[in-house]
C-alpha cells in the first residue's frame, strides 16, 4: 500500500512517529512527500530518508508562491537549484506539489509561470508531476500536452467528464483519491470513479492534519471505498494502486 501524497512534514512529533508505525503495521509500503516551498523541502527529504519506502518530490505548492512576479523567480530559481542538486537522488521521486488555484495564492498569471517553470524541470529531469488544481480546470487543460513524463492530479474531487480529460492527457495520467471520497452524499466524485479504470488510480492521504479521519486507518478505508466503487475487493485496489504508484514514479521501485 504506497501513500502517494501525503504531507508529513505538517505533523509533529512524537505524534508523527507514532502515527508511522502504526501505519506501517497496516500495511504501509511507502509514501511521497510532495513539495510546498523551499524552506520546507530539506526537512521532506529528511523525513523521506527516514521512512521505508519513503520519496520526496520538489515544488512550490501554488498556495506558497509570492505574491509577486520578483519573488516567484526567486523561488523558481531555488527549485532549479534544489531539482539540479537532487537530480540523481533515489528519493527524488516528482517535482511537485505544484498547479493552479482559482481559490488561494497569487494571480492566475503568476500562478501559470511558476506551473510552466516546475513542467520544464520535470521534462529536464525525465520526472512526473504531482498536479494540483482547484477550480482552474479550464487552464490547467492547455498545460497538460507539455507534460513528457506522466503527472498525477491529486486529491481528485471532479466531474466524470473531467477525469475522462485527465485520462486522456497522457497514457501516464493518474487521479489521486483521498478523503474525500468518503464524504457522505458525494454522488459526482463517485459517478466519475466509475468510468476510471482502476490502473489509472491512485490512493492518498494528503494532509494528515484534516483530522475529520483516523490518520492511521485512513488509507486503508480509502482503498475499501474505492474497491466498493469500483466493485472489487480492497486487497486488489491495493496491490494495483501500488503497481500504479511504482508505474508513474520509477524512482520508487529502487526504495519500495
Ligand atoms: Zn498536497
Amino acid at each position: 500500500m504506497i501513500d502517494s501524497h501525503c504531507h508529513l512534514d505538517l505533523l509533529a512529533e512524537p505524534e508523527r512517529s507514532e502515527l508511522q508505525q502504526a501505519r506501517y503495521r497496516a500495511g504501509l509500503k511507502g509514501l511521497v512527500i510532495p513539495g510546498l516551498e523551499p524552506k520546507q523541502w530539506p526537512l521532506a527529504k529528511r523525513l523521506a530518508g527516514q521512512q521505508p519506502g519513503g520519496g520526496y518530490a520538489l515544488g512550490i505548492h501554488p498556495w506558497y508562491l509570492c505574491n509577486d512576479a520578483e519573488g516567484v523567480a526567486s523561488q523558481l530559481e531555488q527549485l532549479g537549484k534544489a531539482c539540479e542538486s537532487a537530480s540523481e537522488s533515489r528519493q527524488l521521486v516528482a517535482i511537485g506539489e505544484c498547479g493552479l488555484d482559482g481559490v488561494k495564492g497569487p494571480s492566475l498569471g503568476l500562478q501559470q509561470r511558476a506551473f510552466g517553470a516546475h513542467i520544464d524541470l520535470a521534462n529536464q529531469y525525465g520526472l512526473p508531476l504531482v498536479v494540483h488544481s482547484v477550480k482552474a480546470n479550464k487552464a490547467l487543460q492547455s498545460w497538460l500536452p507539455k507534460i513528457r513524463h506522466g503527472f498525477m492530479l491529486h486529491g481528485f474531487y471532479g466531474s466524470a467528464p473531467l477525469a475522462q480529460q485527465i485520462l486522456a492527457a497522457h497514457e501516464r495520467s493518474f487521479i489521486g483519491i483521498g478523503a474525500a471520497v468518503l464524504r457522505s452524499g458525494n454522488n459526482k466524485l463517485v459517478d466519475a470513479l466509475i468510468d476510471v479504470p482502476l490502473e489509472r488510480l491512485l490512493i492518498e492521504t494528503d494532509d494528515p492534519q484534516h483530522g475529520q479521519y483516523d490518520f492511521a486507518g485512513l488509507l486503508t478505508r480509502i482503498a475499501a471505498k474505492v474497491a466498493e466503487i469500483k466493485d472489487t475487493n480492497v486487497e486488489q485496489v491495493i496491490q494495483q494502486t501500488q503497481q500504479n504508484a511504482l508505474s508513474l514514479m520509477p524512482r520508487l521501485r529502487n526504495i519500495v
